[in-house]
């Protein structure tokens, strides 16, 4: 585990991109989720913040993505699988305002970002959350889900340019193109996002 505080940054996995029936199913989705259910069983019993993201589509506004229509607001396919699921979960809505609980003093153990892009900073109130979770000092963000080649890659080269450490779990992400990953990766440590593996993170499954 990174020394610090931490922050796990959980993108997008809805069942729309992970389960099979999905309307955007992501054939390498399927690997990753023992290690997304180790990690969030993980941040659940350390008390580790998550930060998840979740794309949320109106059906009748124009999709700005190149995708299939996908995670429409309140279907089955826009809820997150069950390795990830988090009952409780603050959910702030695509256009919400970000109110963190007890005036601040609390940080949630779990914030749903809806997201009307696949760029988590298309959220107006993305900045702020971000910052939110970073105050007490310099915070590593621990990145997986889905899709490497889209969202993952928006969120791990924003919180780059923010210079936050960000630290990327090479065996709990997926991208549309799988072959596309290992490019992919090799990008996010050339801006500065260091590999990690669930293993390194959790600790070896005993
Ligand atoms: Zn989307």
């Amino acid at each position: 585990m990174p020394a610090g505080p931490v922050v796990f940054v959980d993108i997008d996995t809805q069942r729309d991109f992970l389960d099979p029936r999905g309307s955007l199913h992501l054939s390498a989705s399927e690997e990753i989720r023992p290690n997304l259910a180790r990690l969030t069983t993980f941040a659940r019993d350390r008390d580790i913040p998550v930060l998840a993201t979740a794309c949320s589509h109106e059906p009748d506004q124009p999709d700005p993505e190149p995708f299939p229509p996908h995670c429409l607001v309140d279907s089955k396919g826009a809820e997150r699988i069950e390795e990830t699921r988090w009952p409780g979960s603050l959910v702030l809505a695509p256009d919400g305002a970000f109110e963190p609980p007890h005036g601040g003093e609390t940080v949630p153990s779990h914030l749903t970002l809806q997201k009307r892009k696949y760029d988590l900073f298309s959220h107006p109130e993305a900045d702020r959350v971000v910052s939110f979770y970073s105050k007490s000092g310099p915070t590593t963000f621990v990145v997986y889900g889905v899709a490497t080649d889209y969202c993952v890659g928006c969120a791990v080269r924003g919180l780059r340019e923010r210079g936050h450490r960000v630290r990327v779990v090479t065996d709990a992400v997926a991208a549309v193109e799988p072959a596309t990953l290992p490019g992919a990766l090799d990008e996010f440590e050339k801006v500065g996002a260091e590999r990690t593996t669930t293993d390194a993170i959790c600790g070896p499954q005993g």
